[in-house]
């Protein structure tokens, strides 16, 4: 089993260094009841124009979220599963070079950050959590920034 030691935190209680490395297991990209991508009108744009074709998008408060895909015989995604973006053969995200600011910032949120529980918490679903290089308090500062409004 992945090893996960207790991190030391700073005085506002948010983790100050963390181990973590992308094994690209594709188990982030798939939604629980729930939970929801953003993605801001730019993000979609852009997207589409990587994908070369429309994306489903729901809308949520004032901005829009992506949509678990359809599956087939089906008219409505489902409020489950895998992103409409996952490659399902490869696990990898099919609009990766321009995914929303939400998953490159990810696991570097706030909401995760905050703690070693919510860290530790986070692990039983990320496997890269406690894998590879050291990341300093800087530099969670930093990955800190790219994180969008409400993670
Ligand atoms: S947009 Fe890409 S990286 Fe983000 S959840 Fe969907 S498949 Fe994963
Ligand atoms: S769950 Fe963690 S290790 Fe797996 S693809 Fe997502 S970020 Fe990478």
């Amino acid at each position: 089993m992945l090893s996960r030691p207790t991190t030391p935190t700073t005085n506002t209680g948010m983790i100050s260094q963390a181990r973590f490395e992308c094994t690209k297991c594709g188990d982030c990209c798939v939604f629980a009841p729930g939970e929801v991508v953003w993605v801001t009108a730019e993000e979609v744009a852009a997207i589409e124009r990587h994908l070369g074709h429309p994306i489903n998008t729901k809308p949520d408060g004032d901005r829009r979220s992506l949509v678990p895909a359809t599956l087939p015989g089906h008219a409505e995604p489902p409020d489950a599963g895998p992103c409409e973006l996952l490659d399902p053969q490869t696990k990898l995200c099919s609009a990766y070079p321009v995914r929303p600011a939400q998953c490159v910032s990810y696991p570097f949120w706030p909401s995760i950050l905050r703690s070693n529980a919510t860290w530790q918490l986070e692990a039983l679903r990320c496997e890269g959590i406690g894998r590879g290089e050291l990341i300093t308090e800087e530099q969670l500062l930093e990955r800190l920034k790219k994180a969008p409004p409400g993670v």
